[in-house]
């Protein structure tokens, strides 16, 4: 099964000049979305993630299936004032906008194994940030995962010594 034939590709949203990857045409799609999971899941098998994690939303809609598929659980990373218990923050540049994220302080136990996913790595910006909030809880980064990279805007280098892989290359 081609995945990317189930992404759809819409010019100038949220801006001009952003074409952007709209995911929700393969998500729909029972099979190609078990099919997009089970590969993330084949990339993540041997990286020992103890837990998953991911920034909203769509990182939500990656990591979570993930996390079940790899026996582990999920840890929501959210925009600043979403989350009830108590936080750890950053702020981050996205490729369109500004924004903090946040975590709550006992989600991840320092020395613990941590896999992050997405559906997307642009800049690598929102991924830098989930890293820091990892981080700064003391988690131990053991690998990135994402259904979509754009190549083309480096987001990788700012994952450097961390094991990287992505399903769709644009
Ligand atoms: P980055 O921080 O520049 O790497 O941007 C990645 C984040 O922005 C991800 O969390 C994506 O959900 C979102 N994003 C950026 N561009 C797109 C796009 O073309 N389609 C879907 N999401 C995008």
């Amino acid at each position: 099964m081609n995945l990317k034939e189930y992404i759809r590709v819409i010019p100038d949203f949220p801006e001009p000049g952003i074409r952007f990857k709209d995911i929700t045409t393969l998500l729909k799609d029972g099979a190609a979305y078990r099919t997009a999971i089970d590969g993330l899941k084949e990339m993540a098998d041997g990286l020992g993630a103890e837990v998953v994690t991911g920034p909203e939303a769509r990182g939500f809609v990656i990591g979570a299936p993930l996390a079940l598929a790899l026996g582990v659980g999920f840890v929501p990373i959210r925009k600043s004032g979403k989350l009830p218990g108590e936080t750890v923050e950053a702020a981050y540049q996205l490729e369109y906008g500004k924004d903090r994220l946040a975590v709550h302080k006992d989600a991840i136990q320092p020395g613990q194994k941590v896999l992050i996913a997405d559906d997307l790595l642009a800049t690598g910006g929102t991924i830098a940030t989930t890293i820091d909030l990892v981080r700064q809880l003391g988690g131990e980064v053991v690998g990135a995962v994402f259904l979509i990279e754009l190549g083309y805007l480096s987001g990788r280098d700012k994952l450097a010594g961390i094991p990287t892989h992505s399903l769709i290359m644009y």
